[in-house]
């Protein structure tokens, strides 16, 4: 086994034992680190979820690569601008911030003729440096955000903080928990469903506290 499938391995036991639906879990191979060779290991040992956090960098690897049955998703930040090179193929966008994007999104599924799906990306532990959704911000948008009718509201995303305290990690991903049920209950009547918090520092604590989406680069390709 290369040490690309052993780390998948890995990490799917750890799923398996980690999560309380290890079923519901997808993991999201980060491949911003490494090349198309790599993703193609990725690919045979099973994994078809690739995500890329800069969009110029993920069409480049999807021209490559455009004979293989990849999931492309969007982890970090987009620019309106950028909408138009993903909008036709692009999986799941985890990383809308704002009424604006998520409203340009929808104008631009609405073109490629389909429903684009996205997560709401959201700033629990309050770091003015961190991106995403104030909590202020997101409840004075949600009703305007379910009214989108090309985006599909999947779920929620965050980024826990940089930090050895175990319990700090643990309470961002249990506030996002928690804000999901809240914002089902507001006004997305049960629409949320998923919840993308975990990487490789921090994702066995993400998966107790209920990601069903794991986004691991570090600990795939050492
Ligand atoms: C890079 C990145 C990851 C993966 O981080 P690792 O620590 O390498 O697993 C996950 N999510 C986002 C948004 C990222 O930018």
């Amino acid at each position: 086994m290369s040490n690309i499938q052993k780390n998948i391995s890995a990490i799917i036991e750890d799923i398996k034992h980690y999560s309380p639906y290890p079923e519901k879990v997808k993991l999201v191979a980060v491949t911003k680190f490494v090349d198309t060779n790599a993703v193609k290991e990725v690919l045979n040992a099973g994994i078809c979820s690739m995500g890329e956090n800069r969009v110029q960098i993920l069409k480049e690897k999807r021209e490559i690569l455009k004979d293989e049955k990849i999931e492309w998703h969007l982890i970090g930040q987009l620019q309106k601008n950028k909408i138009k090179y993903i909008s036709e193929y692009i999986a799941l966008i985890h990383s809308v911030d704002s009424y604006d994007l998520a409203r340009e999104i929808d104008k631009h599924a609405a073109k490629a003729g389909r429903i684009i799906d996205v997560l709401l990306e959201v700033n629990i532990s309050g770091e003015a440096s961190k991106s995403g959704y104030t909590l202020e911000q997101l409840h004075s948008d949600s009703a305007n955000l379910t009214k989108l009718s090309n985006i599909n509201i999947k779920g929620l995303m965050t980024m826990a903080p940089l930090t050895d305290n175990d319990e700090v990690i643990r309470n961002v991903f249990k506030n996002l928990a928690l804000l999901k049920t809240r914002l089902n209950e507001e006004s997305f009547g049960n629409s949320l469903q998923e919840l993308s918090m975990g990487m490789t520092n921090d994702y066995k604590i993400a998966l107790q506290e209920g990601a069903t989406l794991i986004r691991i680069g570090t600990k795939m390709f050492k």
